[in-house]
């Protein structure tokens, strides 16, 4: 497999990594969260086997896929109008195939045929394997549908092909599906029951990143505090699983101290978390690792009681701000950020005010924040009526966004006198003579460009910012350097 830097925007670096003697062209874009763009890093390596290697300009594809999300229907709009945009390119590069891979396409499965005349591939996410088949298949004129979901398929022996890569962070992915049942949630019907990946293949992919460069890793799963490797399976078949293999299973923390320990100058974040399976272990095994860092993002949705109970969240407001404490108490600096839905059905002004009251409680890093969404096939969209008001929903999503601003630049304030360590990404969006990185706290610094280069741990030393953004200047390499 051969590099190819190509210079982009700003000045970043991007490492393409194509195969010599590979002759057909792949493009493909990703929609939606981290787990989308990483399958779609499988997805190339698959493909890459297959005599594919990407391409950035669409025009001159022979296969384009879109990976896809269906997480609110806006995200699936988008996915519409961009096969519409590949409908246009179609008619000059007539023998372009279009697949869609994702949620989407697990949630359409062959409707998606019927519905786009352009698509002439749908792939599920635990399909990809069955890609080159498929792909035979198109090759042959017909259309061509996987979206059967797997008890085990965790693709820990795919190597992905680093897309849109800095060179610097990428994405390790640990476990697949949910078995949480949110009531709002289509990722369960989309993504399958939960599985954890081999630890001894994460570890591998850890240590070729580091060997390839990479400095910084973000351990994914839709769920990732219940990751638990017993030996392969669904995690709900735990119980059935061998004394043997109970006594020895790896947990996440266990996970966590293995990654730390593997590379100890690797920096090691981790996403997405679920307050009703965090464990303290996780917090006590970041504490006691330099290279893990001190941030968690962990989603509530609401601030109301009788809301969580409505979502089918398994715990309540009160465990919630226990937790954060405990987690305040073990690494004071943490940052944490937040998932909020305004508007879930039968929600009242009280309600919000609830949520409002929590983040007032936990004055959050950063946070995303959404109305809600109705989902087809979700619990809330058979057993429940959308019943808030358009104009409600955007006037109280409006309401937390502002009160999260207030708070983010109350959080960004606190690093302001204070040195430290940031890890060069790019260039600042802002000024081409300024490089742009974060804090473990995954708040951007951005400083003077100086002799330091992308990847470099540097101190930074912070004399002001804005609500976001810390501003500093360099004093040296960090000791992780
Ligand atoms: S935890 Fe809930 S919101 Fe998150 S992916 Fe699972 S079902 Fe969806």
């Amino acid at each position: 497999m051969e590099k190819t830097i190509d210079e982009k925007k700003q000045g970043k670096p991007l490492v393409l990594e194509q195969e010599k003697g590979n002759t057909r062209k792949l493009f493909i874009e990703s929609y939606g969260c981290a787990m989308n763009f990483s399958d779609s890093e499988i997805v190339a390596s698959i493909l890459s086997g297959e005599g594919f290697n990407t391409t950035q300009n669409l025009e001159e594809a022979d296969l384009v896929l879109v990976n896809t999300c269906s997480i609110r229907e806006k995200a699936e709009l988008t996915v519409r109008k961009r096969l519409e945009k590949y409908n246009a390119v179609k008619k000059h590069n007539p023998k372009m195939k279009v697949g869609v891979l994702g949620c989407m396409a697990e949630r359409l499965k062959t409707k998606f045929l019927e519905e786009e005349k352009i698509v002439d591939l749908v792939v599920g996410p635990d399909a990809y394997k069955d890609l080159p088949n498929l792909l035979a298949e198109v090759d042959e004129g017909r259309n061509a549908v996987n979206v059967i979901l797997s008890k085990d398929e965790t693709y820990g022996d795919v190597s992905p092909v680093r897309l849109n890569s800095n060179g610097v962070t990428a994405f390790v992915s640990i476990t697949r599906g949910c078995d949480n049942m949110c009531t709002f949630c289509v990722v369960p019907f989309t993504r399958g029951r939960e599985r954890s990946r081999d630890p001894q293949s994460i570890i591998e992919e850890v240590n070729d990143l580091w060997e390839k460069g990479f400095k910084e890793i973000t351990l994914l799963g839709q769920n990732v505090d219940s990751y638990l490797w017993y030996g392969g399976g669904l995690k709900k078949d735990f119980t059935k699983a061998s004394e043997m293999q109970q006594a020895t299973a790896v947990r996440f923390s266990d996970l966590l101290e293995l990654c730390a320990k593997a590379q100890p100058k690797m920096r090691i974040r981790f996403s997405t978390s679920n307050p009703q399976d965090m464990t303290l272990d996780v917090v006590e095994t970041m504490a006691k690792y330099d290279n893990i860092c001190n941030y968690i993002h962990l989603p509530v949705q609401s601030g109301s009681n009788r809301i969580l109970k409505e979502m089918n969240r398994q715990h309540t407001v009160e465990d919630y701000k226990q937790l954060i404490s405990d987690i305040k108490n073990i690494i004071p600096d943490c940052g944490i950020s937040q998932d909020m839905i305004v508007g879930f059905p039968t929600e009242t002004e009280e309600d919000h005010r609830d949520t409002m009251a929590l983040m007032e409680y936990v004055k959050y890093d950063f946070g995303y924040m959404f109305a809600y969404s109705e989902r087809p096939g979700t619990m809330a969209e058979r057993k429940m009526d959308d019943d808030v008001p358009a104009e409600i929903k955007q006037r109280r999503l409006a309401e937390i966004v502002d009160l999260q601003l207030k708070h983010s630049a109350y959080r960004t304030k606190q690093f302001v006198g204070k040195t430290v360590e940031v890890l060069i990404e790019k260039t600042s969006k802002k000024s081409e003579i300024e490089w742009s990185g974060r804090t473990h706290q995954s708040t951007v610094a951005v400083f003077p460009k100086e002799h330091y280069k992308v990847g470099d741990f540097v101190s930074v030393k912070i004399h002001d910012c804005t609500g976001a953004t810390l501003i500093g200047e360099a004093i040296g390499y960090s000791k992780n350097n």
